[in-house]
């Protein structure tokens, strides 16, 4: 089968615009920060910057959600959805970026800061040091600004999760993608789901209090394996889960087994809440760090 599915309208999406976004926006420049959310068009940059109608700038800021990637932009892993570039040697880290992020994001003062990275396979710590390193100095300039970090799987390196755990992050995320029976062929072959319940179990071993992950619907997964994983998330204390369906981001990736339904997304909140989660995004644009800052303000502060 040749053909993918059409485009359901509910994934098309509109340019934000208000006084605090465009505020924050222009803070961008001249911070030489880069983000996730500028950099890949993430349809959601309204809401994770935008705030509520009628909210002050200050209250924006403070419930605002940006995600940075560290590591520079080529990763060693080549998952089939993901349109990041590829290469078993990407070039060394900058030795200065630690200092510079956190500097930049001290004076951009948003309240909750995602930093994620490409997997460094080539580097010996897997880049847990400079990961943590930045975390801590964020931490030592700005220290009510709310930090989670979306880690790799460290290739099973538990040592490696400790460093990051302990580095005195809010949240630790990792992210599973997708239903384990999928796994082979929607990750990268060094990725595999029992790995990355690992990552998630340990970082709540070492103390971290909200443990999160994501997982991307539309990839072929059945309502039966969901629930499997769902289960398998709760039974190592998973805090927090995200849904979002899968977009694929040209022709060489991956195509789209079915769109996802919006009712269905709302099933998988309900289900996820009554299994225990202490909250859980779930919706076709939700992407993992889909206004995290709003969500740990309301969920984890109250
Ligand atoms: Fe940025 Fe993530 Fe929000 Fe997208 S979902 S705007 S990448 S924080
Ligand atoms: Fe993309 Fe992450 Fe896979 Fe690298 S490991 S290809 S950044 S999803």
């Amino acid at each position: 089968n040749t053909t993918s599915p059409r485009l359901p309208s509910y994934l098309k999406t509109s340019i934000p615009s208000g006084a605090s976004f465009n505020k924050i926006k222009s803070d961008l420049r001249g911070l030489k920060l880069h983000t996730v959310c500028e950099e890949a068009r993430c349809p959601n940059i309204g809401d994770c910057w935008g705030g509520k109608k009628g909210a002050t700038e200050e209250e924006t800021r403070s419930a605002a959600t940006a995600t940075i990637m560290l590591m520079g932009d080529t990763c060693t892993r080549g998952c089939r959805f993901c349109s990041v570039k590829t290469s078993k040697n990407p070039l060394p880290l900058d030795p200065h970026e630690p200092e510079n992020t956190a500097e930049a994001i001290r004076r951009w003062n948003l309240g909750y800061i995602v930093l994620t990275s490409v997997d460094r396979d080539d580097l010996i710590d897997g880049g847990a040091n400079h990961f943590a390193e930045t975390i801590q100095k964020i931490k030592q300039k700005a220290p009510h600004i709310l930090v989670e970090a979306l880690t790799s799987d460290f290739a099973g390196a538990l040592n490696h999760v400790s460093i990051v755990a302990k580095s005195g992050l809010d949240v630790y995320a990792h992210n599973i993608e997708t239903v384990e029976a999928r796994t082979p062929f929607v990750r990268d072959r060094r990725a595999t789901f029992r790995q990355s319940l690992r990552v998630l179990e340990h970082a709540k071993a070492e103390g971290v209090q909200v443990t999160k992950t994501s997982m991307m619907l539309g990839v072929g997964e059945t309502k039966d394996q969901v629930m499997d994983a769902l289960k398998e998330l709760r039974k190592i204390d998973v805090d927090v889960v995200t849904f979002g369906q899968y977009m694929r981001p040209t022709k060489r990736h991956m195509k789209v087994d079915r769109y996802v339904d919006p009712s269905e997304f709302n099933m998988w909140k309900e289900v996820a809440e009554d299994l225990g989660f202490l909250y859980v995004a779930s919706g076709p644009l939700v992407r993992s760090s889909y206004k995290a800052g709003e969500f740990y303000i309301e969920n984890v502060l109250k």
